[in-house]
């Protein structure tokens, strides 16, 4: 399930922004050029997996420029929800780096108030445009949950 979280369109805004930051202006900082809207951040996801199906990772935003970046403040374009399975962490599958996602990780992507709360997070403080919750084949949460509700007389 994917979920925008804004109806903003990318006008270069984000650049903008990113620039006006003054601070920094390393390469790795005009890398950090948010996507502003729920397409331009699932199309920045789309991206860092067709990388990671390809073998081709960048690794991006994980230098010390980057983390000088964000020390200050963070504003992931993404909030993703997915399972615990150890075999598909979202920052490798997007090829991601700091400051580019709020993830939470539960078993079979699970949805409580708690969590909740969590996923809120970065749409409320940050501005994240966009949340994605992440399935994955043979989910042994799914399975086992499956499984509990054929046993249940
Ligand atoms: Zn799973």
């Amino acid at each position: 399930m994917i979920t925008g979280c804004s109806s903003k369109t990318d006008s270069g805004s984000a650049e903008q922004k990113t620039t006006s930051v003054g601070a920094v202006s390393s390469p790795s900082a005009a890398a950090a050029a948010r996507p502003d809207s729920p397409w331009s951040a699932f199309a920045r996801l789309m991206e860092g997996n067709k990388r990671w199906v390809d073998g081709s990772l960048q690794h991006p935003h994980r230098d010390p420029g980057r983390r000088q970046f964000v020390a200050e403040e963070q504003k992931p374009y993404g909030v993703i929800l997915s399972c615990i399975d150890s075999r598909v962490p979202p920052e490798l599958l997007f090829d991601t780096g700091i400051g580019d996602l709020f993830v939470m990780r539960t078993g079979g992507q699970v949805v409580a108030p708690i969590v909740t709360g969590s996923v809120e997070y970065g749409p409320m403080t940050s501005g994240t445009p966009l949340i994605v919750v992440l399935g994955h084949t043979r989910c042994g949460a799914v399975k086992a949950a499956y499984k509990a509700t054929r046993s249940t007389p």
